[in-house]
């Protein structure tokens, strides 16, 4: 599963990380990054966090968290 995030969509609303604390994190502003680099917009979840990711995007109230099969 490939995971994208699109911080421009993001509200800070804070729930992503509530879901997925392993993969998302938040800048200054309190727009989300990938906890495991700040840098990527991008990032392959392996199978065991994949729940986790899936619900943070359903929860994500303005799709700023995308996913993929890939
Ligand atoms: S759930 Fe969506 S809007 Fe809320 S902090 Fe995460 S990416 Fe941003």
């Amino acid at each position: 599963m490939l995971c994208k995030i699109i911080p421009e969509k993001c509200i800070a609303c804070g729930l992503c990380q509530v879901y997925a604390p392993e993969i998302f994190d938040y800048d200054d502003d309190g727009l989300v990054i990938l906890a495991r680099d700040h840098s990527a917009h991008q990032e392959f979840i392996p199978k065991n966090e994949q729940a986790d990711v899936l619900t943070a995007y359903r929860k994500c109230p303005v799709r700023a968290i995308e996913i993929s099969e890939k």
